[in-house]
């Protein structure tokens, strides 16, 4: 269960997630990538933010929708589109609810997970976002198929979304700006994973509260 004050919180916590670690992801990125992952994520989530306070009164789906569009609309890149489209799904999949009971949790991660492979084609080992968000979303069903409470639950997600950042180091990567270095990809983690798996912490820290 989440309240739409959590969903804020939410996306708040991962906001100020994405400023903490500008750095680390762009690091991430210049091994493997253009650089920029840090920056581009960062500035996305600096907008959501300026736009949060004319639409929180709104809906979650509203809100979601507004936080994809804002990502689309002001972060270039792959990412841009990928969160933006995550976040649009999440929001269309909760259409009219102030409340998400555990089953809308987990609808909206899958229409995320659905929007995201729309758009960019991957499917999980390809050294993307997917690599820890699909683990994470997994372990998350899996505890609450064993009679585990959604915050129990959520611990799981954030612990395979890390462990998928891990693996990630051990794959070559055959989307994006990274597949251009075939097997010299192997051995940096992804920078897009990375910070999917921010995500999921910031969902658990919600829910430990
Ligand atoms: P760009 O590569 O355009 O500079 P970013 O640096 O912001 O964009 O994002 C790079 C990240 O995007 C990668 O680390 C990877 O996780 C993710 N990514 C790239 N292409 C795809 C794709 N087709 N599907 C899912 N994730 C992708
Ligand atoms: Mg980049
Ligand atoms: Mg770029």
């Amino acid at each position: 269960m989440a309240t739409k004050a959590e969903v804020l919180d939410f996306i708040r916590i991962y906001a100020d997630k994405m400023a903490e670690h500008r750095q680390e992801l762009t690091d991430y990125d210049q091994a493997i990538g253009d650089g920029d992952h840090g920056i581009n994520m960062s500035r996305g989530f600096k907008a959501v933010m300026e736009k949060l306070p004319t639409v929180e009164e709104k809906n979650i789906d509203d809100i979601l929708k507004a936080v994809g569009m804002t990502l689309v609309s002001t972060v270039g890149g792959a990412s841009g589109p990928l969160y933006g489209t995550a976040f649009m799904k999440a929001g269309a999949a909760v259409k009219g609810k102030e409340e998400l009971s555990n089953e809308d949790i987990l609808l909206a991660l899958d229409e995320a997970v659905g929007g995201i492979q729309f758009r960019g084609k991957a499917v999980e080992g390809e050294k993307t976002i997917l690599d820890s968000m699909i683990p994470a979303i997994n372990a998350i069903k899996a505890s609450l198929a064993d009679g585990q409470t959604m915050a129990e639950a959520l611990v799981a997600g954030e612990t395979a979304a890390w462990n998928g950042v891990e693996y990630t180091k051990t794959i070559i990567a055959t989307k994006g700006r990274a597949s251009y270095l075939g097997e010299r990809s192997i051995g940096h983690q992804d920078p897009g994973a990375t910070s999917m798996a921010y995500a999921f912490q910031a969902i658990n820290e919600v829910a430990q509260k």
